[in-house]
C-alpha cells in the first residue's frame, strides 16, 4: 500500500530524502516549508541589480571527498569545480590563509622553506599539550601562541561568542596547515559550486510527480502529524518540542550587503581575524562564480551573534550545557511514534552539505529496510556521543 510521508523543512537533507523516498518506495510526500524560499540555509538567487548570484545565508562551497556524493550532486545540478581562495586579516595585513608558507613567510618576515617552516612551527607548539581535547589546546598544541592568537583567537571568540576552549578541537580541525603555497581553503579532492546555484539543486531535486511542495507552511507537532504515515522533521529539534527544556545554544549570522562597481576585495571571502572588528568575514559574491564577468560587484559583510526567538539558527554550539539539553530531547524524542529528526537542526550536529546529503541518502535505504520488516524507523539517523 502506498504511504504518505511528511517531511518538514526544504533544506538539503529534507529534499535528498523526499528523492530518495521517492525513488526507492511506493509513497508519495508532503513537503512544508515555513519560510518563503527552499534550500534552507543555502538558498542562493541571482541579485536584481547586478546578476550575480547572491549566497544569502554565507558563502558555500561543496567540498567532499567522495566521488559518489559528488556526482550524486552532479545528478541534479552541475557542479563546476571551484578552488576556495580566502584572506585573513590580521592588525590590518591581510594573509594567505588557510596558514601556508607563504603566511608563515609573511607573518614571521622570514624565507622559509617547507623544512624550516615545519621545524619552526613544531619549536612554536606547546608540547606540555599531549592530548588536545579543545580548541585552543588544539591551536595552541600545533601552531603555538603568535599564530593561534593572530588567526584564530579573536575570529572564534567573534563567531562563537565564547572562549575558545570551551569549543571542541574538531572546529579548528576544519582548517588545513599547509608547508607549500597551496591555498585551496578545503581539502577534499572534489570542490565546486553549482553553475545555477544550490536552489536549483533543490529543485532538481524535489522535482517529481510524487513530491509535493507547500511554502509558506508552519507545521504544528500536536495536529500536523496524524494524517501521514511518518513525519520527517528537519526543523531544530528543541523547537520541535516548544523548547520544553530550554534553548539548544545557536549562532546566527547577520548580514549587510552593499554593491559597488568594479571590484571590491579581489578574493571570495576575507576573514577579520581581531577582535576590534565587529564582523567576522565579507564575501564577495561575484568570485565564488569567476566563470561570469561582471562590472558591478556585491558584498555581505557578516556578523555573528547569539541566537534568539525571532533569529534563523545557523551554528550549533555544542557547549557542554547544549549537550546536556540534547540528551534530553533526544530521550523524549525516542520515546514518540512516526517522526525522525534529521539534518543540522534537527539533530544538532555542525554537518556539512556533503555529509547532510550523504546522511539523508542512507536514511531513505534504512526506511526502505524498516518497511520490509515492519519494524520502526529510527528516531535519529545518529548516535550521540558524548
Ligand atoms: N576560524 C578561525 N579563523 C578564520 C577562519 C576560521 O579561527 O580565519 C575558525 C572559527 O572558529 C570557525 C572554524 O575555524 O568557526 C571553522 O571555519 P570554517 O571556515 O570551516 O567555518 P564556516 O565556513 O562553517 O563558517
Amino acid at each position: 500500500m502506498s504511504q504518505h510521508f511528511l517531511i518538514i523543512g526544504s533544506g538539503f537533507s529534507g529534499s535528498v530524502l523526499a528523492r530518495e523516498l521517492v525513488e526507492s518506495l511506493d509513497c508519495h510526500i508532503d513537503i512544508w516549508e515555513e519560510k518563503s524560499h527552499i534550500a534552507g540555509n543555502c538558498f542562493t538567487s541571482p541579485d536584481e541589480e547586478t546578476g550575480i548570484m547572491v549566497h544569502h545565508y554565507g558563502p558555500h562551497i561543496f567540498n567532499t571527498n567522495n566521488k559518489e556524493i559528488w556526482d550524486y550532486f552532479n545528478r541534479f545540478s552541475l557542479l563546476k569545480p571551484y578552488i576556495h581562495h580566502v584572506k585573513a586579516v590580521h592588525n590590518g595585513n591581510a594573509y594567505s590563509f588557510p596558514i601556508n608558507l607563504k603566511t608563515l613567510n609573511q607573518f614571521f618576515n622570514q624565507s622559509l622553506t617547507s623544512e624550516s617552516a615545519k621545524k619552526l612551527i613544531d619549536t612554536m607548539g606547546d608540547h606540555t599539550i599531549l592530548h588536545p581535547v579543545n580548541f585552543e589546546e588544539q591551536g595552541m598544541r600545533f601552531l603555538g601562541k603568535d599564530l593561534y592568537q593572530a588567526f584564530y583567537y579573536g575570529y572564534t571568540k567573534k563567531q562563537w561568542g565564547c572562549e575558545p576552549r570551551l569549543l571542541p578541537a574538531s572546529v579548528l580541525k576544519r582548517i588545513p596547515v599547509r608547508f607549500d603555497n597551496d591555498n585551496n581553503y578545503h581539502l577534499h579532492p572534489y570542490t565546486g559550486i553549482p553553475v545555477n546555484g544550490y536552489t536549483h539543486f533543490v529543485e532538481t531535486l524535489i522535482n517529481h510527480p510524487s513530491i509535493h511542495l507547500t511554502k509558506n507552511r508552519k507545521f504544528f507537532p500536536e495536529t500536523d502529524t496524524t494524517n501521514f504515515d511518518h513525519v520527517f522533521y528537519t526543523g531544530p529539534l528543541d523547537a520541535y518540542f516548544h523548547f520544553e527544556f530550554g534553548r539548544l545554544g545557536y549562532r546566527t549570522l547577520q548580514f549587510e550587503t552593499e554593491r559597488y562597481k568594479g571590484d571590491f576585495q579581489d578574493v571570495p571571502q576575507v576573514n577579520y581575524c581581531d577582535e576590534d572588528i565587529p564582523w567576522t568575514r565579507i564575501t564577495e559574491h561575484k568570485h565564488l562564480a569567476p566563470w561570469h564577468h561582471f562590472d558591478k560587484t556585491i558584498i555581505s559583510r557578516e556578523y555573528s551573534k547569539e541566537c534568539g526567538k525571532n533569529d534563523i539558527p545557523f551554528y550549533p554550539k555544542r557547549l557542554k550545557v547544549d549537550k546536556t539539553l540534547l540528551a534530553r530531547y533526544r530521550e523524549k524524542a525516542e520515546k514518540l511514534q512516526g517522526i525522525s529528526f534529521l539534518g543540522r537542526l534537527g539533530t544538532y550536529r555542525y554537518l556539512d552539505m556533503q555529509h547532510v546529503i550523504a546522511e539523508s541518502i542512507q536514511f531513505a535505504k534504512t526506511v526502505g529496510l524498516m518497511i520490509r520488516e515492519h519494524e520502526k524507523f529510527p528516531v535519529f539517523p545518529n548516535e550521540e556521543k558524548s
